[in-house]
C-alpha cells in the first residue's frame, strides 16, 4: 500500500513545489512507483515535469468539485515510473465551492487518494502556500507531512501555525497524520546566516531535520523551464544529487 506525504509550508517560495518534484522525481529514477498530485491552482509543479497546464481540458480541480474519476487525468511524465494529478488555475474556486459539501475535508482522501494508494509506492501531494481547505485536505489525506525550510533570515516564522494546523488536523481529522520532517532548502555555504538557521532549525526540531540539505544550485532553478525535474537533465549536477540523497534518506525512513 503507498505512502502519502503532503509537502507543506504555508509560506510561498520555500521550496515545496522544487522538492515534491524532485523528491518525485529522484523517488521514481530509483524505481519506486510515484504519483506527484499537484494542489496548487499556480500549477508549477505539473509544468515543471512536463505536462502543459493550460491545454488540458480537466485537471485536479474537477475531480474533487465535479467527482471525475481520478483516472482520468493521471497522466504519464518523460521521467520513468512517476505519473501526475496536474493542477489548473480553476482550482482557485475549489474552496468556495467545496464549503458546503459533507466532509469538505475528505474530498483529497476520498475522490483521489482512496483510488490511487494500491497503484503507487508513494504519492506526493505539493500544496499551495496557505493553510485553507486544500491545504487541510491534503493532510487530512496523508500519512505523513514534509516541511521544506528556506535556509533565510524568516524561516522559522509561521512553523508555529503550521505546527498547530497540523496539531487539529491530527486531533480532528487525521488521528494517524505524522511529522515526516523538515527539508533545509535553498543553503548558500558562503553565507554565515544560512549556517546559523541550520544550527537554529537542528536545535529547535532535532531528529525531525534531515541530514540532507538542498543546496542553492543554478540547476535547480533553471529546470522549470526545460519542464524537466533536475534529476533528468543533469543527474550529477549538485542540486540532483540533493535530491537523491534526500531521497535515499527518505526511503531508509521508510
Ligand atoms: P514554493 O513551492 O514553496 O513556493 P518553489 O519550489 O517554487 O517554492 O521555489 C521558489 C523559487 O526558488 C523557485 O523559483 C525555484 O526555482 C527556486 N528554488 C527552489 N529551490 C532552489 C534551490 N535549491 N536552488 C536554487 N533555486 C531554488
Ligand atoms: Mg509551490
Amino acid at each position: 500500500m503507498g505512502k502519502i506525504v503532503a509537502i507543506a509550508n504555508q509560506k510561498g517560495g520555500v521550496g515545496k513545489t522544487t522538492t515534491a518534484v524532485n523528491l518525485a522525481a529522484s523517488l521514481a529514477i530509483l524505481e519506486k512507483k510515484v504519483l506527484l498530485v499537484d494542489a496548487d491552482p499556480q500549477a508549477n509543479a505539473t509544468s515543471a515535469v512536463g505536462i502543459p497546464a493550460d491545454e488540458l481540458e480537466a485537471n485536479i480541480y474537477d475531480v474533487l468539485v465535479n467527482d471525475l474519476d481520478v483516472e482520468e487525468v493521471i497522466y504519464e511524465t518523460e521521467t520513468p515510473n512517476l505519473h501526475l494529478v496536474p493542477s489548473g488555475i480553476a482550482l482557485a474556486n475549489a474552496e468556495v465551492e467545496l464549503i458546503n459539501r459533507f466532509r469538505r475535508e475528505d474530498v483529497i482522501k476520498n475522490n483521489i487518494i482512496a483510488k490511487v494508494r494500491d497503484k503507487y509506492d508513494f504519492v506526493i501531494i505539493d500544496c499551495l502556500p496557505s493553510l485553507g481547505l486544500i491545504t487541510i485536505n491534503a493532510l487530512t489525506a496523508a500519512d505523513t507531512v514534509l516541511v521544506p525550510v528556506q535556509c533565510e533570515y524568516f524561516a522559522l516564522e509561521g512553523l508555529t501555525k503550521l505546527q498547530n494546523t497540523i496539531s487539529v488536523v491530527q486531533q480532528q481529522l487525521n488521528p494517524s497524520l505524522k511529522i515526516e520532517g523538515i527539508v533545509l532548502t535553498m543553503y548558500d555555504s558562503r553565507l554565515r546566516l544560512a549556517k546559523m538557521v541550520v544550527a537554529k532549525v537542528r536545535e529547535i526540531f532535532g531528529s525531525k531535520v534531515f541530514d540532507t540539505i538542498i543546496h542553492r544550485n543554478a540547476r535547480i532553478s533553471e529546470a522549470p523551464n526545460l519542464h524537466l525535474p533536475v534529476v533528468m537533465i543533469n543527474a550529477g549536477s549538485k542540486g540532483a544529487v540533493n535530491y537523491l540523497n534526500l531521497a535515499e534518506e527518505f526511503m531508509k525512513n521508510n
